[in-house]
């Protein structure tokens, strides 16, 4: 969405859906759990009845939890004789519904439009993630789970029970038996520090104040006429994205860039200062009781760098591919400046996007604002669409579904005459509704038995009639839907939790896929106005060099983060005062002037989101693979079916049921490596 390529989505992501698509399934169903009929009934209907809804829901996660706890029971006391069928099923059902449950509970907290359900959802979720941390603590779990013989199944079973024991061990299965009570209480207290973190920052919305629209010249007709002033006069500009962003792009005045690049930069700060302290100690302590040397080796174990030392080489090595072309890239923003301002020294952090944009329309005479009219979302969604068919001969059916909101949309997917899924689409804003974009995944697939499902969450215009996009919406619209793809694609493993790749691979296929928003020959299918008029070429064209202007720099920072990220992951905390180790990071990364009094950190929430808080570099180390991968459609043809249905069945169709390095390696026809990435920031057309 903005430069951070935030993708909340996956951390959260998981849900599932209200139509009981599982029945059409054509395999014998399993047995129903709680789960699927809080499947079936999922559909809470918002209006009248706020408790009644709230309290139905509540009602149905208790008792779900019950079963689920009652599963995990009977799984501990399962005793002699470990085997596929006494152990590895059930454990995949127990999974299963955890997942399922927990996957409900985070897309009714982020978009369910009654504030009760939202936070029951919020307590639900915390619940089903407190019995998945007792499965991966339990003793008899673990020793039965090792003890089952796996030598002569099949290569993914094989896999699938190398990952869990990874799991279990990472989770610190192998300590005593007080050690796992604190590992279980830790937990609990590391996620209600990154419940705080994330909470401050949601919670700590500022703004600066004009007295005359004067004062924003250079910002676009519609944003001024979203802006009236208030009941005194004044216009008020907060530090939301869709302000700020802008804002820091249009506005003229200097002065007030700067303000609003403060109240940004200081969101959350100092009180998350003394949270990230914390949560830094305790994720700390964590590595310590379950057997690593850091928090950062213990959450890298089960991603393809596997420890923080392949962590720290990758960042130095994208660092040093993009730092020529970063600092090449600031010398063009300073030659810029100083045509206005020509004694200027340094360009300062709030003069970076204004002049980028500004280098942007010079440089390749295209205003973004010109776009707009050939993105009209309908059209856009139904393109999407039909690339998905052309692509992966996958078609999209609308259905019939019950739905959180009126304006969320069911859809299914189809291979041919199979069925791989459903989805739905909540893509306008509302009130009290997740603000970025994200694919939540909902219901967990089986091979033969259960069918998967997930929704797209965003927030474009269209929801009254035609809206018509921004280009980076547009972008992010099929980032999404490349992870959409993924899952309906890869969510039918025999083993559930063989679904997911490892999460330094989870953002390949989605990256992978916003190249296409750069091909003529696909974009202008859909990108076409209301006179009927494709988008030009050469208007196309321009995007595509624009998108490429200002790469170094993007990686660059990029690895800014993803070191501190590390870095606050990497070591003893107790050897280190956040605000300085952040301020070394900067200096060490700084192409703009330097400031005193911006603490960006602060509102990072990446660091309170476990996925990512010790890992934001996986989002480069995913485009590295996306590069490489999309090299051979480059060279074979980007509508090219022979290339997709191999991408589709070699890479994406596998999930997680192998590693994901062997996957691109089958698709390659060698092993994946930096030579595409690095190409494409060292050349310059
Ligand atoms: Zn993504």
């Amino acid at each position: 969405m903005n430069s951070f390529k935030f993708l909340v989505l996956t951390s959260l992501v998981l849900l599932s859906l209200a139509c009981g698509r599982e029945d059409a399934a054509d395999a014998p169903p399993a047995e129903p759990g709680v789960a699927d009929q809080a499947t079936r009934s999922r559909a809470i209907e918002p209006a009248e009845g706020i408790s009644e809804v709230a309290s139905r829901y509540s009602k149905r996660c208790d008792s779900a939890a019950e079963t689920i706890a009652g599963l995990l029971a009977e799984l501990e006391a399962s005793g002699s004789d470990p085997s596929l069928a006494s152990v590895f099923e059930p454990f995949n059902e127990l999974t299963r519904l955890i997942d399922n449950n927990m996957y409900e509970a985070q897309l009714f907290f982020y978009v369910h439009p009654d504030a009760d359900v939202r936070r029951i959802a919020g307590e639900c979720d915390q619940k089903f993630q407190g019995i998945n941390t007792r499965l991966f603590l339990s003793r008899p779990i673990f020793e039965a789970f090792a003890a089952v013989d796996v030598s002569q199944e099949d290569a993914e079973t094989r896999y699938f029970a190398e990952k869990q024991l990874t799991l279990f061990k990472q989770n610190g299965v192998g300590q005593d038996d007080e050690t796992r009570a604190r590992i279980q209480a830790l937990k609990g207290e590391i996620v209600g520090l990154e419940n705080e973190f994330a909470a401050n920052v949601a919670g700590d919305l500022r703004s600066i104040t004009v007295d005359s629209v004067d004062k924003l010249a250079g910002l676009p007709d519609d944003w001024i006429e979203a802006h009236p002033p208030n009941e005194d006069g004044e216009i008020v500009i907060t530090t939301q994205h869709p302000d700020y962003s802008p804002f820091m792009r249009y506005a003229q005045d200097e002065s007030l860039r700067k303000r609003l690049y403060f109240e940004y930069n200081n969101r959350a700060y100092p009180a998350n200062k003394e949270v990230l302290r914390k949560l830094v100690e305790k994720r700390n302590e964590m590595a310590q009781l379950t057997g690593f040397a850091s928090w950062a080796d213990n959450q890298n174990a089960t991603k393809m760098s596997g420890n923080a030392a392949t962590v720290r080489e990758f960042i130095d090595k994208a660092a040093s591919a993009s730092e020529d072309r970063a600092r090449g890239d600031y010398a063009l923003y300073q030659d810029r400046l100083r045509k206005d301002v020509p004694d200027a020294q340094a360009v300062m952090p709030w003069q970076g996007s204004f002049i980028g944009n500004k280098l942007r329309q010079e440089l390749f005479s295209l205003d973004v604002a010109e776009l707009r009219p050939y993105f009209e979302f309908q059209r856009v969604r139904d393109g999407i669409f039909e690339l998905t068919y052309d692509l992966f001969g996958y078609t999209v059916r609308p259905v019939e579904a019950e739905v959180w909101h009126e304006s969320v949309s069911a859809y299914e997917m189809w291979d041919g005459e199979e069925l791989l899924g459903s989805f739905y689409l909540d893509m306008h804003p509302r009130e009290n509704k997740f603000n970025h974009a994200a694919m939540f995944q909902m219901d967990m697939g089986e091979r033969g038995r259960h069918l998967p499902s997930a929704a797209l969450v965003t927030n474009f215009p269209g929801e009254t009639g035609k809206g018509y996009m921004e280009q980076r919406q547009v972008e992010t619209f099929l980032h999404e839907f490349g992870h959409l793809v993924h899952w309906l694609t890869m969510n039918r493993q025999r083993w559930v939790r063989n679904t997911d790749p490892e999460w330094d691979f989870i953002e390949a296929p989605s990256q992978m896929l916003e190249n296409w928003l750069y091909d003529v020959d696909t974009v202008q299918r859909f990108a076409i106005n209301d006179a009927g008029e494709p988008i030009p070429a050469d208007m196309v064209a321009k995007t595509k060099a624009s998108q490429d202007f200002g790469q170094g720099m993007h990686v660059f920072g990029q690895m800014a983060l993803a070191d501190l990220s590390l870095s606050l992951h990497d070591r003893d905390p107790a050897n280190f005062e956040i605000d300085e180790l952040a301020e070394a990071i900067n200096d060490r990364y700084r192409l703009f002037g330097k400031t005193d009094g911006a603490h960006g950190f602060a509102a990072f929430t990446h660091l309170s989101n476990a996925p990512y808080a010790a890992s934001y570099y996986l989002y480069m180390w995913s485009l590295v693979i996306a590069d490489d991968m999309f090299s051979r459609f480059q060279a074979e043809g980007l509508r090219n079916r022979e290339t997709s249905f191999a991408y589709r069945d070699r890479v994406l169709a596998k999930g997680g049921s192998r590693p994901a390095a062997d996957s691109v390696a089958d698709f390659l026809g060698r092993p994946y490596n930096f030579d595409a990435f690095e190409s494409r920031l060292t050349s310059r057309d």
